[in-house]
């Protein structure tokens, strides 16, 4: 991860890692230390969390969510997980036995949720079903469970593992297409309101490339591979754009999205809140929704309805969209 005799910048040790866009090298402490401070100024500069906050973390199994649970724990949080077996062929059941292993090795409390034998779909189905690209329907799967599991667990605080590339990658599409609304609501920190749980991302300034030597310094086993339905996917081009103008230029990509949040966000905070009072309740399940169905439940219905689709008939080249 380094060149060879480089030299941490605190102790002068052997360095691990180098980082170009803290002009620095470090050694394995020192780069633990760095990304415990990145998250606690995160944690203090957006007010994520109050001292008694009953924290649950939406876990899938790859390096971030596993990061972010092991920072929380080690910060002094109490964290539950949450695991959703989305039905992904052999990729969720790799993905679930790295979230089961990570659990149980730390005496971890960890929630799990089959779509198949709890919800009678999984997203290869639902992609068919409800003619929808693998990740709209995953996505808007995942924002339900995690929500409703939240709420009925007592949680105070949802977690996701969503770093500094995530949103910078998000960002970066919102922008392109001046999609307001989601730009309002592209923040660190969602506050609870009307049936939903506060939302919060605490490794947004860290990079996927720190949360993955968070996990191999910590020892930390995950899940290497990415979701076989990600390809082609829009956030992944975005990244790579993002990556290579930060080869160019290091910072940058941390400069777009910290300043997006310090400049820009807070001039769009009176349109994020008129979207919140468009609300109304789902009838049959009770969610916040925009009309009297919501999306999740209109999901379900058409999914569960259909005939189980394998995997490798809805991956992109092979038939899906
Ligand atoms: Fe779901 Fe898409 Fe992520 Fe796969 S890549 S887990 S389909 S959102
Ligand atoms: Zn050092
Ligand atoms: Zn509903």
């Amino acid at each position: 991860m380094t060149n060879v005799g480089s030299k941490c910048r605190v102790c002068k040790a052997p360095a691990i890692i180098d980082l170009p866009r803290h002009n620095a090298n470090f050694c394995a402490d020192h780069f633990l230390e760095l990304c415990r401070r990145q998250v606690v100024k995160a944690i203090d500069h957006f007010g994520m969390f109050e001292p008694d906050d009953k924290i649950l973390v939406a876990v899938s199994g790859g390096k971030d969510s596993l990061a972010v649970w092991d920072l929380l724990l080690e910060l002094g949080y109490r964290a539950d997980g949450l695991y959703i077996g989305l039905g992904i062929g052999e990729y969720s059941e790799v993905s679930a036995g790295y979230a089961q292993r990570f659990a149980a090795e730390r005496g971890l409390h960890l929630i799990e949720i089959k779509l198949r034998d709890d919800f009678g779909y999984d997203i290869p189905t639902a992609a068919r079903a409800t003619r929808r690209v693998p990740c709209s329907a995953c996505g808007l799967t995942k924002r339900h469970l995690f929500d409703q599991a939240a709420i009925d667990g007592g949680y105070t605080a949802l977690v996701t593992g969503h770093n500094l590339d995530d949103e910078a990658a998000v960002l970066l599409g919102n922008t392109m297409r001046w999609e307001i609304g989601y730009l309002a609501r592209q923040l660190p920190v969602l506050p609870a309101r009307n049936g939903f749980p506060k939302k919060v991302k605490p490794l947004v300034r860290l990079t996927e490339r720190e949360t993955a030597a968070w996990c191999v310094v910590r020892g930390i086993d995950y899940l290497v591979d990415e979701c076989p339905m990600a390809a082609g996917n829009r956030h992944l081009g975005h990244k790579d754009t993002l990556n290579s103008i930060e080869a160019q230029s290091p910072g940058s990509k941390a400069a777009f999205y910290l300043n997006f949040l310090e400049r820009m966000a807070p001039l769009l905070a009176a349109h994020s809140a008129e979207e919140r009072e468009a609300l109304q309740t789902c009838t049959r399940c009770g969610a916040p929704s925009a009309g009297e169905v919501c999306a999740f439940c209109r999901l379900v219905e058409t999914a569960s309805a259909h005939d189980p689709v394998p995997v490798e008939l809805v991956m992109r080249g092979k038939g899906g969209r």
